[in-house]
This record gives structure tokens, sequence and C-alpha cells, in this order.
């Protein structure tokens, strides 16, 4: 369903990302893990986009078998990564003959095994180039929707590194939703203070589309060390290290903590009327179906 579409229907929207496997053994894990979240009727589920070619096809199988399957509806995310125009074409061209409905346009991250990726080299530098390109290809019409491809862009709550002055970084996220983006998903955080300061910032600037929050439950240390790398740069608030500090080393505990911490974050975004919750599953079902149990959410099943 376009984007636009779910955002009418829904006053918050509940969504789940995935990223594609990496073997034979782990796509089957995911497709359980999937099926298991189908209850949870979440209003669309995102698919990464790696910079190989092996992963890059894992994104796409996995995204034509959920939209096939006829339970989810998935969003692909797409980057300017070690692309040339043709490329991205024949990818779009291939998601609009399948009816994905949305795509979510991102420059990317640079790739850890290519030592001589050099920017200069690919089609787009910028991911408000990559969603111009998606709106010429709507405009003409390409996409089985009149409308085209819905388009979602990333913000960054607590900032981007590459960009330390915000204000021009909040130039560069409009120069995004005046290229044609239709919504923001937020990269995760920690402190809600972070996203409704945000929130308000993007108002000021005159930018009108719906803010999806980015919510990463933490389960485990070794996860949490790991996604401070991947998400560059984010804040862990002393009450949250704290309360971690208390769990010791008890895994059980560790976990308890963090998935309270993230219930407590997503009751509050909820009564902030946020227009949507992503959860960064990390492929795995069990956090966010307790988090759901938390917050009164049903499951449909
Ligand atoms: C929700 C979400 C999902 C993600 N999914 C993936 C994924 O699947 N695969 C992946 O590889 N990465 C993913 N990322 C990471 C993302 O690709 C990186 O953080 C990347 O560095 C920034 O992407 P962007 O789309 O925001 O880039 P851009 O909007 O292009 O911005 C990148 C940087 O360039 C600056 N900038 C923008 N325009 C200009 C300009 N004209 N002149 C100078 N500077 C400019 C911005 O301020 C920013 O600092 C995701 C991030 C988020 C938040």
């Amino acid at each position: 369903m376009h984007i636009s579409d779910i955002f009418a229907q829904h006053p918050t929207t509940f969504s789940f990302e995935f990223f594609p496997p990496k073997s034979a053994e782990t796509a089957e894990k995911l497709y359980a893990t999937i099926s298991d979240l189908e209850d949870y009727a979440p209003d669309f589920v995102s698919v990464t986009y790696g910079a190989g070619g092996t992963t890059r096809e894992m994104t796409h199988d996995l995204v034509i078998r959920i939209k096939e399957k006829g339970v989810l509806d998935p969003i692909p995310h797409l980057t300017c990564v070690c692309h040339s125009e043709q490329e991205i074409d024949e990818i779009l061209t291939r998601y609009a003959a399948a009816g994905v409905s949305n795509i979510l346009a991102l420059r990317g991250d640079p790739p850890r095994d290519h030592p001589n990726y050099d920017r200069a080299d690919d089609a787009f530098t910028y991911a408000a180039d990559l969603v111009k390109f998606i709106k010429r290809f709507n405009d003409a019409g390409r996409h089985p929707d009149p409308r085209g491809f819905g388009i979602g862009v990333a913000g960054f709550p607590e900032g981007h590194p590459a960009t330390p002055n915000r204000l021009l970084e909040m130039d560069h996220l409009k120069a995004k939703i005046d290229a044609g983006a239709d919504y923001i998903c937020t990269q995760l955080f920690f402190d809600n203070h972070d996203f409704y300061d945000f929130r308000e910032r993007c108002d000021l600037a005159g930018i009108q589309v719906p803010i999806i929050a980015g919510i990463m439950p933490i389960t485990t240390t070794t996860g949490m060390r790991r996604m401070a790398d991947l998400a560059a740069g984010s804040r862990f608030p002393a009450r949250l290290l704290k309360a971690l500090d208390r769990a010791g080393n008890n895994p059980e505990s560790i976990r308890r903590v963090g998935l309270h911490y993230a219930t407590e974050q997503c009751a509050d975004l909820l009564n902030h009327k946020i227009a949507g919750i992503h959860f960064y599953t990390l492929n795995q079902s069990s956090a966010t179906r307790e988090i759901y149990a938390n917050l009164g959410l049903k499951a449909l099943g």
C-alpha cells in the first residue's frame, strides 16, 4: 500500500525492520521470525540493503518473497553506494513489476569490504539525488500506482556525524523532502527528548511529512556496543547505563532492563502522538513481541 494511504488509515503506524539473511540456514530462521511477527499485523516491514552483490540479491529475494506471500507489506531500502543510474533503474523496474509500493531511499554506509571504494564513482552522491531519480521514475508513469513509489528517507534526531553543523544538516533533510520524499524514518535514539526536539526543528524548517521513530531494544551488552558502532554517535543516557549496571553480568536481567527501557520509550512516544514506531528487530521476534505485550497492544492471532 502506498505510504500515504498507510498514514491516512493509521494515526500511528507500527513497523519492523529486518536485514537480509547471509546463508540458506539463516534465511529459514528469518522466515520463521517474520512469520512469528505476522500476527502483529505491522503496517509495513522494511528490509535493509548492503553493499555487496550477494547481500543485495538477498534483499531483493526477501522483499519479493514477503510481497508474494501477501501477508506483510515490504519496503526495500535502496542506497546510492556502488550503483550506476542504469542499475538503480533496473532495481526500480523490478520492484515496480512486483507491485512493491514504497522505497526507503538512502545514501548508504561505505562498504567495509571495499577498501578502494570512492563515493565519486557512484551515480548519486546524496540520498536527495536518489529521491529525485525515483521521482522521475514515478513521474514517467513507470509504476502500476499512478502516484508511483512512496518514498521514505532517513532522519537523525541526534544529528548525522558527517554534518556537525545542525542547521546545514536540516537544510539537507529539507532538500530530500522537497525532492519528493513522503516520510522520514529516524535513526535509533534512547532519549525521547532528542526525537521531540528533532520533530520541532523539522516543523520550523517547514517539513510537514510524517516522522517515524526508530526504536531498538537493548537485549545484550555486546548488541549495545555493536549498535553504538553502527548508529555512529548514539547517546546512551546515564539513566539507561545505570540500570544496565545494576543488572551486572546477568544476561536475563540485562534483557529485562533493555525491554523495560524500550517499553517506557514507546509508551511515552505514543502519549506524544507520534506518526509511527519502527522496531529495529535485529531479525529476532521475541523483544518486539514482549514490548507489544507490555504496551497492551494486541496481536491479531
Ligand atoms: C532508518 C535508516 C535506515 C537505514 N538503512 C540503511 C541500509 O539499509 N543500508 C545502508 O547502507 N545504510 C542504511 N542506513 C544508514 C545510512 O545510509 C547512513 O547513515 C548514511 O551515512 C546517511 O544516509 P542518508 O540517506 O541520511 O544520507 P544523506 O541524506 O545523503 O546525508 C548524508 C550526509 O551528507 C550530508 N549531505 C546531504 N546532502 C548534502 C549536500 N548537498 N552537500 C553536503 N552534504 C550533504 C548530510 O547532512 C549527511 O551528513 C540507514 C539509516 C537510517 C536512519
